[in-house]
């Protein structure tokens, strides 16, 4: 963290801002407020450079074509990559995930190369999308509560060696390869589905992104009354039956 501050990015919210998406930056800026500290939170559209030095990237979901020019452009840039090895931490959602990956089908069918920061491939699914309320539980490794948020993705998504799923649903498609795995992460760098916002339904992951941020184990804790009204309705709807 730099003397002005946790430096958040939103990345090309221009291109990648579908269903809210842009509420992970809202919380992590909020959560991080609430604990003190100041925030300086840049958006980066696509005909910008993205930083190489900031602490925390999101990077949302978007429909097929604008995420094909994104992936090109963040390509092109290489200002992720560069952040990644300064020790960024980046969140990303449905097409910023499969972007993140190695490769992906875009809008023209064909396989197209990703930022290669996750150990993901993803393809497209040929039976129908996958949409609808999703409820996981998340890698014991991360020590979080379970995710809430719902999905919208015609992409399928593999998880290789290199990284680990983010959780396993017990309602929903997730990654959609039938495996029962949502999301993906390594260190630094984590992916997932889920919408929502899904930081604004499940704020202790955005906590988390902090905390790696600045590398500590714990924060301050916050009144998170209305977090967990919104988990609790969010949850009991997904479960009642159709
Ligand atoms: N275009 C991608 C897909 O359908 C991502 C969709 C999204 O971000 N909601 O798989």
């Amino acid at each position: 963290m730099s003397d002005t501050g946790l430096r958040v990015v939103w990345v090309y919210p221009d291109l990648l801002s579908t269903y809210g998406d842009q509420g992970n930056a809202l919380v992590v800026e909020r959560r991080a407020q609430q604990r003190g500290l100041a925030v300086q939170r840049t958006d980066v559209r696509s005909d910008q450079q993205v930083p190489t030095s900031a602490d925390i990237y999101l990077i949302g979901g978007g429909e097929d074509r604008p995420q094909r020019l994104a992936a090109e452009r963040l390509l092109r840039d290489g200002g992720l990559s560069r952040a990644v090895d300064n020790g960024a931490i980046i969140f990303s959602v449905c097409a910023g995930y499969q972007i993140l990956g190695r490769e992906f089908v875009n809008d023209l069918g064909e396989p197209q190369r990703g930022l290669g920061l996750l150990d993901v491939v993803s393809t497209r699914g040929e039976a129908e999308r996958c949409v609808g309320d999703v409820l996981a539980d998340i890698d014991g490794e991360l020590g979080l509560p379970e995710l809430t948020g719902f999905e919208n993705h015609q992409g399928i998504t593999h998880v290789g060696p290199g990284a680990r799923p983010l959780a396993r649903v017990r309602l929903g498609k997730g990654n959609g390869t039938g495996d029962g795995t949502e999301g993906a992460w390594n260190d630094t760098v984590f992916g997932t589905y889920m919408h929502g916002p899904v930081l604004a339904r499940n704020p202790q992951i955005a906590d988390h992104l902090i905390k790696l941020a600045l590398d500590v184990n714990a924060l301050p804790s916050v009144n998170d009354q209305w977090y967990e009204a919104l988990r609790k309705e969010r949850i009991s709807a997904a479960l009642q039956p159709a």
